[in-house]
Protein backbone atom coordinates (compact mmCIF):
# COMPACT_ATOMS: atom_id res chain seq x y z
CA UNK A 1 0.00 0.00 0.00
CA UNK A 2 0.96 3.42 -0.32
CA UNK A 3 1.55 5.81 2.23
CA UNK A 4 -0.24 8.68 2.65
CA UNK A 5 1.17 11.88 4.44
CA UNK A 6 -1.01 12.54 7.91
CA UNK A 7 -2.02 16.06 9.24
CA UNK A 8 -4.46 15.12 12.01
CA UNK A 9 -2.44 13.66 14.90
CA UNK A 10 -5.34 12.41 17.60
CA UNK A 11 -4.93 8.96 16.44
CA UNK A 12 -1.49 9.43 17.90
CA UNK A 13 -2.50 11.37 20.51
CA UNK A 14 -4.45 8.35 21.78
CA UNK A 15 -2.51 5.80 21.21
CA UNK A 16 0.48 7.08 23.04
CA UNK A 17 -1.94 6.54 26.22
CA UNK A 18 -1.92 8.19 29.15
CA UNK A 19 -0.66 7.71 33.13
CA UNK A 20 2.59 8.24 33.59
CA UNK A 21 4.56 11.75 33.89
CA UNK A 22 6.65 10.41 30.69
CA UNK A 23 3.52 10.40 28.41
CA UNK A 24 1.85 13.50 29.14
CA UNK A 25 4.95 14.86 28.55
CA UNK A 26 5.74 13.66 25.27
CA UNK A 27 1.92 14.54 24.54
CA UNK A 28 2.04 17.79 25.68
CA UNK A 29 5.02 18.50 22.59
CA UNK A 30 3.22 16.52 20.36
CA UNK A 31 0.21 19.02 20.61
CA UNK A 32 2.36 21.76 21.27
CA UNK A 33 4.51 21.10 17.55
CA UNK A 34 0.98 19.54 15.59
CA UNK A 35 0.74 23.11 13.46
CA UNK A 36 4.31 22.89 12.82
CA UNK A 37 4.31 19.11 11.67
CA UNK A 38 1.21 19.76 9.44
CA UNK A 39 3.18 22.64 7.15
CA UNK A 40 5.76 20.27 7.13
CA UNK A 41 3.88 16.95 6.10
CA UNK A 42 2.52 19.62 3.21
CA UNK A 43 5.93 20.97 2.22
CA UNK A 44 7.39 17.59 2.01
CA UNK A 45 4.54 15.88 0.20
CA UNK A 46 4.90 19.26 -2.72
CA UNK A 47 8.70 18.30 -2.71
CA UNK A 48 8.63 14.48 -3.00
CA UNK A 49 5.83 14.94 -6.30
CA UNK A 50 3.62 11.85 -5.75
CA UNK A 51 6.74 9.33 -5.54
CA UNK A 52 5.91 6.10 -4.54
CA UNK A 53 6.19 5.76 -0.65
CA UNK A 54 5.67 2.00 0.81
CA UNK A 55 3.36 1.96 3.48
CA UNK A 56 4.73 -0.30 6.43
CA UNK A 57 3.83 -1.97 9.30
CA UNK A 58 5.73 -0.26 12.21
CA UNK A 59 5.78 -1.27 16.02
CA UNK A 60 7.30 1.14 18.29
CA UNK A 61 8.44 -0.54 21.60
CA UNK A 62 9.48 2.35 23.94
CA UNK A 63 12.13 -0.03 26.11
CA UNK A 64 13.12 2.63 28.71
CA UNK A 65 9.62 3.46 29.46
CA UNK A 66 8.43 -0.22 30.37
CA UNK A 67 7.97 -0.94 34.14
CA UNK A 68 10.09 -3.97 33.21
CA UNK A 69 13.20 -1.86 33.06
CA UNK A 70 12.35 -0.08 36.07
CA UNK A 71 11.56 2.75 34.17
CA UNK A 72 13.57 5.64 35.92
CA UNK A 73 12.76 8.38 33.87
CA UNK A 74 8.99 9.05 34.23
CA UNK A 75 8.99 10.18 37.79
CA UNK A 76 11.89 12.21 37.26
CA UNK A 77 10.08 14.05 34.35
CA UNK A 78 9.25 16.93 36.92
CA UNK A 79 12.02 16.93 38.78
CA UNK A 80 14.73 18.17 36.52
CA UNK A 81 15.55 14.42 35.27
CA UNK A 82 16.51 13.75 31.76
CA UNK A 83 13.85 14.56 28.95
CA UNK A 84 16.41 14.56 25.72
CA UNK A 85 15.17 10.95 25.17
CA UNK A 86 11.40 11.61 25.78
CA UNK A 87 11.80 14.48 23.21
CA UNK A 88 12.93 12.77 20.47
CA UNK A 89 10.49 9.64 20.71
CA UNK A 90 7.27 12.37 20.74
CA UNK A 91 9.28 13.70 17.70
CA UNK A 92 9.86 10.18 16.17
CA UNK A 93 6.44 8.41 17.07
CA UNK A 94 4.86 11.99 15.15
CA UNK A 95 7.20 11.65 12.56
CA UNK A 96 5.91 8.06 11.49
CA UNK A 97 2.46 8.44 12.20
CA UNK A 98 3.04 11.90 9.96
CA UNK A 99 5.02 9.97 6.83
CA UNK A 100 1.45 7.88 6.94
CA UNK A 101 2.81 4.36 7.99
CA UNK A 102 0.48 1.81 10.20
CA UNK A 103 2.13 2.19 13.39
CA UNK A 104 1.37 0.14 16.43
CA UNK A 105 3.10 1.84 19.89
CA UNK A 106 4.00 -0.56 22.78
CA UNK A 107 4.94 0.67 26.36
CA UNK A 108 5.20 -2.71 28.51
CA UNK A 109 6.58 -6.32 27.59
CA UNK A 110 3.06 -7.28 27.55
CA UNK A 111 1.73 -4.65 24.82
CA UNK A 112 5.11 -5.95 23.18
CA UNK A 113 4.19 -9.82 23.56
CA UNK A 114 0.40 -9.26 22.41
CA UNK A 115 1.21 -7.09 19.22
CA UNK A 116 4.22 -9.67 18.27
CA UNK A 117 1.49 -12.89 18.73
CA UNK A 118 4.26 -14.46 21.40
CA UNK A 119 1.84 -16.21 24.25
CA UNK A 120 2.08 -13.98 27.50
CA UNK A 121 4.38 -14.60 30.02
CA UNK A 122 6.25 -18.00 28.62
CA UNK A 123 10.17 -16.91 29.29
CA UNK A 124 11.78 -16.75 25.86
CA UNK A 125 9.01 -19.03 23.73
CA UNK A 126 10.10 -17.86 20.40
CA UNK A 127 8.04 -16.47 17.84
CA UNK A 128 7.35 -18.91 15.48
CA UNK A 129 5.14 -17.34 12.69
CA UNK A 130 6.33 -14.58 10.01
CA UNK A 131 7.32 -10.76 11.99
CA UNK A 132 3.91 -8.91 11.69
CA UNK A 133 5.91 -6.12 11.07
CA UNK A 134 8.28 -4.92 8.36
CA UNK A 135 10.32 -2.23 11.43
CA UNK A 136 10.67 -2.70 14.98
CA UNK A 137 11.92 0.71 16.68
CA UNK A 138 13.41 -0.04 20.25
CA UNK A 139 16.07 1.17 22.10
CA UNK A 140 18.97 -1.26 24.16
CA UNK A 141 16.34 -2.01 27.02
CA UNK A 142 13.48 -2.88 24.60
CA UNK A 143 16.38 -5.10 22.77
CA UNK A 144 16.60 -7.12 25.88
CA UNK A 145 13.09 -7.82 26.34
CA UNK A 146 12.70 -8.70 22.57
CA UNK A 147 15.45 -11.50 23.38
CA UNK A 148 13.72 -12.80 26.24
CA UNK A 149 10.83 -13.31 24.80
CA UNK A 150 11.46 -13.81 21.36
CA UNK A 151 14.25 -16.13 21.92
CA UNK A 152 16.16 -17.51 18.72
CA UNK A 153 13.84 -15.84 16.12
CA UNK A 154 15.22 -12.52 17.07
CA UNK A 155 18.45 -13.72 15.33
CA UNK A 156 16.31 -14.09 12.47
CA UNK A 157 14.08 -10.92 12.82
CA UNK A 158 16.87 -8.63 13.46
CA UNK A 159 17.47 -6.69 10.16
CA UNK A 160 14.14 -5.59 10.96
CA UNK A 161 14.88 -3.80 14.49
CA UNK A 162 16.58 -0.38 14.65
CA UNK A 163 17.54 0.62 17.76
CA UNK A 164 17.29 4.47 19.25
CA UNK A 165 20.74 4.71 20.68
CA UNK A 166 21.39 8.31 22.14
CA UNK A 167 24.99 8.69 22.05
CA UNK A 168 25.84 5.82 19.14
CA UNK A 169 27.55 2.63 18.99
CA UNK A 170 30.81 2.15 16.92
CA UNK A 171 31.02 -1.24 15.37
CA UNK A 172 34.06 -2.70 17.09
CA UNK A 173 31.70 -2.42 20.42
CA UNK A 174 28.43 -3.92 18.43
CA UNK A 175 30.31 -7.46 17.07
CA UNK A 176 30.08 -10.24 19.86
CA UNK A 177 32.99 -12.03 19.24
CA UNK A 178 35.05 -9.14 18.49
CA UNK A 179 34.27 -7.08 21.17
CA UNK A 180 34.58 -9.98 23.62
CA UNK A 181 38.39 -10.30 22.43
CA UNK A 182 39.81 -7.25 22.23
CA UNK A 183 38.06 -5.06 24.74
CA UNK A 184 35.48 -3.46 23.46
CA UNK A 185 32.89 -5.50 25.67
CA UNK A 186 29.94 -2.94 27.36
CA UNK A 187 27.00 -3.28 29.20
CA UNK A 188 24.94 -2.33 25.79
CA UNK A 189 26.64 -3.15 22.59
CA UNK A 190 27.63 -6.90 21.14
CA UNK A 191 23.95 -7.42 19.01
CA UNK A 192 25.89 -8.22 15.68
CA UNK A 193 23.78 -5.40 13.60
CA UNK A 194 24.63 -3.55 10.82
CA UNK A 195 25.64 -0.44 12.85
CA UNK A 196 23.47 1.41 10.59
CA UNK A 197 20.74 0.06 12.71
CA UNK A 198 21.37 2.43 15.62
CA UNK A 199 19.85 5.47 14.96
CA UNK A 200 21.58 8.38 16.96
CA UNK A 201 20.44 11.88 18.50
CA UNK A 202 23.16 13.93 16.99
CA UNK A 203 25.31 13.04 13.67
CA UNK A 204 28.31 11.20 15.81
CA UNK A 205 29.99 8.85 14.04
CA UNK A 206 28.12 7.86 9.97
CA UNK A 207 28.76 4.35 11.37
CA UNK A 208 25.59 5.00 12.79
CA UNK A 209 22.02 6.13 11.28
CA UNK A 210 21.36 9.94 12.06
CA UNK A 211 17.53 9.95 13.81
CA UNK A 212 17.51 13.33 15.31
CA UNK A 213 14.49 15.53 16.78
CA UNK A 214 13.16 18.71 16.34
CA UNK A 215 12.85 22.27 17.58
CA UNK A 216 10.36 24.77 17.32
CA UNK A 217 10.51 26.81 14.08
CA UNK A 218 10.19 30.44 13.97
CA UNK A 219 8.16 32.63 11.14
CA UNK A 220 9.58 35.81 9.58
CA UNK A 221 7.26 37.57 12.00
CA UNK A 222 8.11 36.20 14.73
CA UNK A 223 12.01 36.20 14.37
CA UNK A 224 11.93 39.42 13.88
CA UNK A 225 10.16 40.51 17.21
CA UNK A 226 12.60 38.02 19.27
CA UNK A 227 15.76 40.40 17.65
CA UNK A 228 13.63 43.71 18.93
CA UNK A 229 12.92 42.27 22.24
CA UNK A 230 16.40 40.77 22.99
CA UNK A 231 17.49 41.53 26.09
CA UNK A 232 21.09 42.19 25.82
CA UNK A 233 22.41 41.21 29.34
CA UNK A 234 19.76 38.63 29.99
CA UNK A 235 21.30 35.17 30.39
CA UNK A 236 20.09 31.97 31.00
CA UNK A 237 21.91 28.94 32.41
CA UNK A 238 21.13 25.16 31.21
CA UNK A 239 21.06 22.85 33.80
CA UNK A 240 17.54 21.44 35.35
CA UNK A 241 19.50 19.62 37.72
CA UNK A 242 20.85 21.47 41.28
CA UNK A 243 24.12 18.53 40.62
CA UNK A 244 24.90 20.39 37.29
CA UNK A 245 25.69 23.57 39.00
CA UNK A 246 28.79 21.97 41.52
CA UNK A 247 30.63 22.50 38.31
CA UNK A 248 30.88 26.20 38.95
CA UNK A 249 32.13 26.86 42.61
CA UNK A 250 34.83 27.90 43.78
CA UNK A 251 35.32 32.09 44.09
CA UNK A 252 36.67 32.94 40.97
CA UNK A 253 34.12 30.89 39.37
CA UNK A 254 33.15 32.16 35.63
CA UNK A 255 29.35 32.23 37.31
CA UNK A 256 30.75 35.34 39.12
CA UNK A 257 32.47 36.95 36.02
CA UNK A 258 29.56 35.72 34.01
CA UNK A 259 27.46 37.95 36.79
CA UNK A 260 29.67 41.06 36.45
CA UNK A 261 27.94 41.61 33.08
CA UNK A 262 25.12 39.78 32.90
CA UNK A 263 21.25 38.82 34.45
CA UNK A 264 21.84 35.58 35.43
CA UNK A 265 18.43 33.34 34.99
CA UNK A 266 17.89 29.49 35.76
CA UNK A 267 15.20 26.79 35.66
CA UNK A 268 16.61 24.33 38.22
CA UNK A 269 14.11 22.08 39.39
CA UNK A 270 13.60 22.63 43.56
CA UNK A 271 11.05 21.38 46.06
CA UNK A 272 10.42 24.03 48.54
CA UNK A 273 13.96 26.00 48.79
CA UNK A 274 16.17 27.34 46.40
CA UNK A 275 18.75 24.54 46.05
CA UNK A 276 22.01 25.85 47.56
CA UNK A 277 23.79 24.57 44.53
CA UNK A 278 22.10 28.03 43.36
CA UNK A 279 23.93 31.14 44.12
CA UNK A 280 21.54 33.88 45.39
CA UNK A 281 21.70 36.23 42.63
CA UNK A 282 20.32 33.63 40.22
CA UNK A 283 17.16 33.76 39.37
CA UNK A 284 15.66 30.55 39.12
CA UNK A 285 11.92 30.08 37.68
CA UNK A 286 12.25 26.50 38.84
CA UNK A 287 12.01 23.74 36.23
CA UNK A 288 9.44 25.17 33.37
CA UNK A 289 7.22 23.82 30.53
CA UNK A 290 8.94 23.95 27.45
CA UNK A 291 6.31 26.62 25.78
CA UNK A 292 7.75 28.75 28.67
CA UNK A 293 11.12 27.64 28.61
CA UNK A 294 10.70 28.81 24.87
CA UNK A 295 9.49 32.25 26.03
CA UNK A 296 12.20 33.17 28.51
CA UNK A 297 15.10 31.87 25.73
CA UNK A 298 13.59 33.95 23.02
CA UNK A 299 14.25 36.94 25.29
CA UNK A 300 17.77 35.92 26.86
CA UNK A 301 20.78 36.83 24.91
CA UNK A 302 23.12 34.16 25.99
CA UNK A 303 22.42 30.43 26.98
CA UNK A 304 25.58 29.35 28.97
CA UNK A 305 26.46 25.58 29.67
CA UNK A 306 28.94 24.49 32.71
CA UNK A 307 29.61 21.12 30.32
CA UNK A 308 26.49 18.84 31.63
CA UNK A 309 24.16 17.14 30.29
CA UNK A 310 26.29 16.43 27.20
CA UNK A 311 24.41 16.50 23.73
CA UNK A 312 20.80 17.58 24.78
CA UNK A 313 17.86 19.48 22.51
CA UNK A 314 17.98 22.11 24.95
CA UNK A 315 20.83 24.42 23.15
CA UNK A 316 18.78 23.64 19.81
CA UNK A 317 16.33 25.23 20.94
CA UNK A 318 18.11 28.20 22.49
CA UNK A 319 19.77 29.27 19.23
CA UNK A 320 16.66 28.70 17.18
CA UNK A 321 15.50 31.37 19.44
CA UNK A 322 17.91 33.76 18.63
CA UNK A 323 20.33 33.03 21.95
CA UNK A 324 24.22 32.47 21.75
CA UNK A 325 25.21 29.21 23.18
CA UNK A 326 28.24 29.65 25.12
CA UNK A 327 30.23 26.43 26.62
CA UNK A 328 33.11 24.73 27.74
CA UNK A 329 35.57 23.21 25.57
CA UNK A 330 37.32 20.05 26.78
CA UNK A 331 40.71 19.65 27.18
CA UNK A 332 41.50 16.76 26.84
CA UNK A 333 38.07 15.14 25.12
CA UNK A 334 35.89 13.15 27.34
CA UNK A 335 34.89 9.53 26.17
CA UNK A 336 34.57 6.34 27.73
CA UNK A 337 38.16 6.21 28.76
CA UNK A 338 38.40 8.93 31.29
CA UNK A 339 35.11 9.88 31.76
CA UNK A 340 32.31 8.51 34.36
CA UNK A 341 29.10 9.51 32.61
CA UNK A 342 30.79 7.40 29.11
CA UNK A 343 32.33 4.41 30.80
CA UNK A 344 30.89 1.44 29.43
CA UNK A 345 29.01 3.18 26.94
CA UNK A 346 29.48 1.53 23.44
CA UNK A 347 31.73 3.93 21.90
CA UNK A 348 35.28 5.65 22.06
CA UNK A 349 33.82 9.00 20.52
CA UNK A 350 35.84 11.79 21.75
CA UNK A 351 33.68 14.43 22.85
CA UNK A 352 35.18 17.82 22.53
CA UNK A 353 32.77 20.01 24.45
CA UNK A 354 29.51 20.15 25.88
CA UNK A 355 27.56 19.78 22.79
CA UNK A 356 29.68 18.98 19.49
CA UNK A 357 27.36 19.34 17.33
CA UNK A 358 26.74 22.83 18.10
CA UNK A 359 30.81 23.28 18.08
CA UNK A 360 31.22 21.44 14.48
CA UNK A 361 28.15 21.96 12.99
CA UNK A 362 26.46 25.23 13.69
CA UNK A 363 29.82 27.34 15.40
CA UNK A 364 30.45 31.34 16.04
CA UNK A 365 28.10 33.53 15.64
CA UNK A 366 25.41 31.52 17.34
CA UNK A 367 27.90 29.16 19.37
CA UNK A 368 31.13 29.98 21.34
CA UNK A 369 33.22 27.00 22.91
CA UNK A 370 36.03 28.49 25.28
CA UNK A 371 38.50 27.27 27.72
CA UNK A 372 36.36 28.10 31.13
CA UNK A 373 39.61 27.93 33.25
CA UNK A 374 41.20 31.00 31.42
CA UNK A 375 39.08 34.02 32.72
CA UNK A 376 40.56 36.08 30.59
CA UNK A 377 39.53 33.82 27.44
CA UNK A 378 35.54 33.90 29.13
CA UNK A 379 35.22 37.14 30.04
CA UNK A 380 36.51 38.47 26.50
CA UNK A 381 33.87 35.48 25.05
CA UNK A 382 30.89 37.50 27.33
CA UNK A 383 31.68 40.91 26.15
CA UNK A 384 31.63 39.66 22.36
CA UNK A 385 28.23 37.99 22.87
CA UNK A 386 26.53 40.84 24.28
CA UNK A 387 28.13 43.15 21.65
CA UNK A 388 26.99 40.17 18.69
CA UNK A 389 23.70 40.63 17.03
CA UNK A 390 22.74 36.92 16.06
CA UNK A 391 19.62 36.17 14.42
CA UNK A 392 17.51 32.50 14.91
CA UNK A 393 18.83 29.93 13.55
CA UNK A 394 17.63 25.76 13.38
CA UNK A 395 19.67 23.41 10.39
CA UNK A 396 17.42 22.06 8.27
CA UNK A 397 17.89 18.87 9.83
CA UNK A 398 15.82 19.46 13.21
CA UNK A 399 13.34 21.21 11.75
CA UNK A 400 10.22 19.46 11.04
CA UNK A 401 10.66 19.10 7.72
CA UNK A 402 14.06 18.10 7.74
CA UNK A 403 13.58 15.02 9.86
CA UNK A 404 10.68 13.67 8.27
CA UNK A 405 12.68 13.92 4.90
CA UNK A 406 15.32 11.86 6.40
CA UNK A 407 12.96 9.15 7.94
CA UNK A 408 11.42 8.68 4.78
CA UNK A 409 15.13 8.43 3.13
CA UNK A 410 15.81 5.75 5.74
CA UNK A 411 12.39 3.79 5.37
CA UNK A 412 12.10 3.21 1.79
CA UNK A 413 16.16 2.81 1.00
CA UNK A 414 17.91 1.11 4.46
CA UNK A 415 17.06 -2.49 3.70
CA UNK A 416 19.20 -4.59 6.21
CA UNK A 417 17.89 -7.86 5.15
CA UNK A 418 18.59 -7.86 1.91
CA UNK A 419 21.71 -10.07 0.81
CA UNK A 420 24.98 -8.18 1.69
CA UNK A 421 27.36 -8.23 -1.40
CA UNK A 422 30.30 -10.19 -1.86
CA UNK A 423 32.93 -8.82 0.06
CA UNK A 424 35.97 -10.91 -0.37
CA UNK A 425 37.77 -9.67 -3.47
CA UNK A 426 38.39 -12.05 -6.06
CA UNK A 427 41.93 -13.33 -6.70
CA UNK A 428 43.29 -12.40 -3.33
CA UNK A 429 47.09 -13.35 -2.86
CA UNK A 430 50.64 -12.06 -2.25
CA UNK A 431 51.84 -9.34 -4.13
CA UNK A 432 55.63 -8.53 -4.92
CA UNK A 433 55.98 -5.34 -5.81
CA UNK A 434 59.50 -3.68 -6.08
CA UNK A 435 60.50 -0.02 -5.99
CA UNK A 436 58.36 2.94 -4.11
CA UNK A 437 58.39 4.28 -0.65
CA UNK A 438 56.19 6.13 0.86
CA UNK A 439 53.32 7.04 -1.73
CA UNK A 440 53.02 9.98 -3.51
CA UNK A 441 50.29 9.11 -5.95
CA UNK A 442 47.10 10.62 -5.96
CA UNK A 443 45.17 10.07 -2.64
CA UNK A 444 41.40 10.77 -3.82
CA UNK A 445 39.75 9.14 -6.50
CA UNK A 446 36.34 10.88 -7.54
CA UNK A 447 34.24 7.30 -9.21
CA UNK A 448 32.88 8.43 -11.38
CA UNK A 449 30.65 5.59 -12.14
CA UNK A 450 29.97 1.80 -10.94
CA UNK A 451 32.92 0.53 -12.83
CA UNK A 452 36.01 2.82 -11.99
CA UNK A 453 37.20 0.16 -9.68
CA UNK A 454 36.33 -2.78 -11.91
CA UNK A 455 34.60 -4.56 -9.09
CA UNK A 456 32.13 -5.43 -11.77
CA UNK A 457 34.44 -7.39 -13.56
CA UNK A 458 34.84 -10.12 -10.49
CA UNK A 459 31.46 -9.08 -8.08
CA UNK A 460 28.08 -8.05 -9.23
CA UNK A 461 27.81 -4.12 -7.79
CA UNK A 462 24.89 -4.16 -5.27
CA UNK A 463 22.16 -1.80 -5.54
CA UNK A 464 23.73 0.93 -3.24
CA UNK A 465 21.79 3.62 -1.16
CA UNK A 466 23.02 5.75 -0.86
CA UNK A 467 24.44 5.82 -4.69
CA UNK A 468 27.56 5.06 -6.15
CA UNK A 469 27.56 8.35 -7.51
CA UNK A 470 27.89 10.30 -4.35
CA UNK A 471 31.57 7.91 -3.59
CA UNK A 472 34.72 9.56 -2.95
CA UNK A 473 37.91 7.40 -1.50
CA UNK A 474 39.65 8.88 0.09
CA UNK A 475 42.51 8.16 2.26
CA UNK A 476 43.25 9.01 5.77
CA UNK A 477 46.67 10.48 7.61
CA UNK A 478 48.32 7.73 9.67
CA UNK A 479 46.38 8.07 13.12
CA UNK A 480 43.40 9.49 11.05
CA UNK A 481 39.68 7.79 11.11
CA UNK A 482 37.49 7.74 7.96
CA UNK A 483 35.37 10.16 10.09
CA UNK A 484 37.71 12.69 10.92
CA UNK A 485 39.57 12.44 7.02
CA UNK A 486 35.68 12.70 5.42
CA UNK A 487 35.39 15.76 7.55
CA UNK A 488 37.66 17.21 6.60
CA UNK A 489 37.97 17.27 2.75
CA UNK A 490 34.31 18.74 3.10
CA UNK A 491 32.70 14.88 2.79
CA UNK A 492 31.38 12.57 5.20
CA UNK A 493 32.06 8.97 5.54
CA UNK A 494 29.66 6.59 4.30
CA UNK A 495 29.91 3.45 5.94
CA UNK A 496 27.21 1.72 2.99
CA UNK A 497 30.28 2.22 0.66
CA UNK A 498 32.99 0.08 2.48
CA UNK A 499 31.72 -2.87 0.07
CA UNK A 500 33.30 -1.35 -2.99
CA UNK A 501 36.07 0.08 -2.01
CA UNK A 502 37.46 -3.39 0.10
CA UNK A 503 39.31 -4.32 -2.49
CA UNK A 504 42.72 -4.67 -4.47
CA UNK A 505 41.83 -2.28 -7.26
CA UNK A 506 41.09 0.08 -4.96
CA UNK A 507 44.37 0.05 -3.33
CA UNK A 508 45.93 -0.04 -7.25
CA UNK A 509 44.23 3.02 -8.26
CA UNK A 510 45.68 5.05 -5.25
CA UNK A 511 48.52 4.00 -5.95
CA UNK A 512 49.59 2.38 -2.82
CA UNK A 513 52.66 -0.16 -2.53
CA UNK A 514 51.39 -3.53 -1.18
CA UNK A 515 54.42 -6.38 -0.68
CA UNK A 516 51.44 -8.06 1.05
CA UNK A 517 47.67 -7.88 0.93
CA UNK A 518 45.90 -9.86 3.12
CA UNK A 519 42.38 -10.50 4.16
CA UNK A 520 42.03 -9.99 7.74
CA UNK A 521 39.18 -9.35 10.91
CA UNK A 522 40.26 -5.63 12.04
CA UNK A 523 37.84 -2.81 12.64
CA UNK A 524 40.68 -0.62 10.81
CA UNK A 525 40.80 -2.38 7.66
CA UNK A 526 40.86 -1.35 5.01
CA UNK A 527 44.23 0.23 5.64
CA UNK A 528 47.72 -0.02 4.99
CA UNK A 529 51.00 0.77 6.81
CA UNK A 530 53.17 2.75 4.52
CA UNK A 531 56.35 1.71 6.56
CA UNK A 532 56.37 -1.57 6.60
CA UNK A 533 54.16 -1.82 2.80
CA UNK A 534 51.49 -4.72 3.72
CA UNK A 535 48.15 -3.66 3.24
CA UNK A 536 44.75 -5.19 4.44
CA UNK A 537 41.14 -6.14 3.09
CA UNK A 538 38.27 -6.52 5.62
CA UNK A 539 36.78 -10.03 5.91
CA UNK A 540 34.06 -9.05 8.43
CA UNK A 541 31.23 -6.71 6.58
CA UNK A 542 30.01 -5.65 10.16
CA UNK A 543 33.55 -4.53 11.34
CA UNK A 544 33.67 -1.98 8.49
CA UNK A 545 34.03 0.86 10.44
CA UNK A 546 34.20 4.94 10.05
CA UNK A 547 35.08 5.32 13.42
CA UNK A 548 38.20 3.01 13.70
CA UNK A 549 41.89 4.46 13.83
CA UNK A 550 45.37 3.19 14.35
CA UNK A 551 48.52 5.26 14.82
CA UNK A 552 50.63 2.92 12.22
CA UNK A 553 48.03 2.82 9.54
CA UNK A 554 46.38 4.93 6.63
CA UNK A 555 42.71 3.79 6.21
CA UNK A 556 40.93 3.61 3.15
CA UNK A 557 38.17 5.81 3.27
CA UNK A 558 34.34 5.93 1.18
CA UNK A 559 33.08 9.16 1.58
CA UNK A 560 29.94 10.99 0.10
CA UNK A 561 28.55 14.03 -0.71
CA UNK A 562 26.38 15.61 2.11
CA UNK A 563 23.66 18.00 1.66
CA UNK A 564 24.08 21.06 3.42
CA UNK A 565 21.84 20.87 6.75
CA UNK A 566 20.80 17.49 5.91
CA UNK A 567 24.19 15.96 6.63
CA UNK A 568 22.58 12.31 6.57
CA UNK A 569 21.57 12.30 2.91
CA UNK A 570 23.72 12.95 -0.34
CA UNK A 571 22.81 14.79 -3.26
CA UNK A 572 21.00 11.99 -5.28
CA UNK A 573 19.35 10.38 -2.27
CA UNK A 574 16.04 11.32 -1.93
N1 LIG B 1 13.28 21.67 29.38
C1 LIG B 1 12.07 22.04 29.91
N2 LIG B 1 12.04 22.89 30.98
C2 LIG B 1 13.17 23.39 31.53
C3 LIG B 1 14.41 23.02 30.98
C4 LIG B 1 14.43 22.15 29.90
O1 LIG B 1 11.03 21.62 29.44
O2 LIG B 1 13.07 24.16 32.48
C5 LIG B 1 13.29 20.78 28.20
C6 LIG B 1 13.91 21.43 26.99
O3 LIG B 1 12.93 22.12 26.27
C7 LIG B 1 14.51 20.27 26.21
C8 LIG B 1 14.46 19.11 27.19
O4 LIG B 1 14.08 19.66 28.42
O5 LIG B 1 13.76 19.97 25.06
C9 LIG B 1 15.76 18.37 27.30
O6 LIG B 1 16.72 19.23 27.74
P1 LIG B 1 18.27 19.00 27.93
O7 LIG B 1 18.99 19.60 26.79
O8 LIG B 1 18.58 19.49 29.28
O9 LIG B 1 18.57 17.44 27.78
P2 LIG B 1 18.39 16.23 28.82
O10 LIG B 1 19.63 16.17 29.62
O11 LIG B 1 17.18 16.50 29.61
O12 LIG B 1 18.20 15.04 27.93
Amino acid sequence: RQAAFRTDLSVLLDQVGAGKESLSFMKRRIRRLAQQWATAANRLDAKLEQRWRDQKKILVHVGFLTEESGDVFSPKVLKGGPLGEMVQWADILTALHVLGHNLKISMSVKELQGFLGVPPGRGSCPLTGPLPFDLIYTDYHGMQQMKQHMGLSLRKHKCHIRVIDTFGTEPAYNHEEYATLHGYRTNWGYWNLNARQYMTMFPHTPDNSFMGFVSEELNETEKRSIQQNKVNNMAVVYGKEASMWKLQQGKDGFLQILHKYMEVHGTVYYETQRPPEVPAFVKNHGLLPQHELQQLLRKAKLFIGFGFPYEGPAPLEAIANGCIFLQPKFHPPHSSLNHEFFRGKPTSREVSSQHPYAEQYIGRPHVMTVDYNNSQEFDSAIREIMRTKVEPYLPYEYTCEGMLERVHAYIQHQDFCALEPPFIPANLSRQGSAGGGRITGPLFVHLRNSTALGWASNVTAPPAWPPLSSLRLLVSQEGQSCVEACYSDGFICEPALFHFINNKEALRRLEVQCDVVDSEINHILPAFSVLRRECGLQREPLLFSCAGHSPKYRRLCPCRDFRRGQVALCRDCL
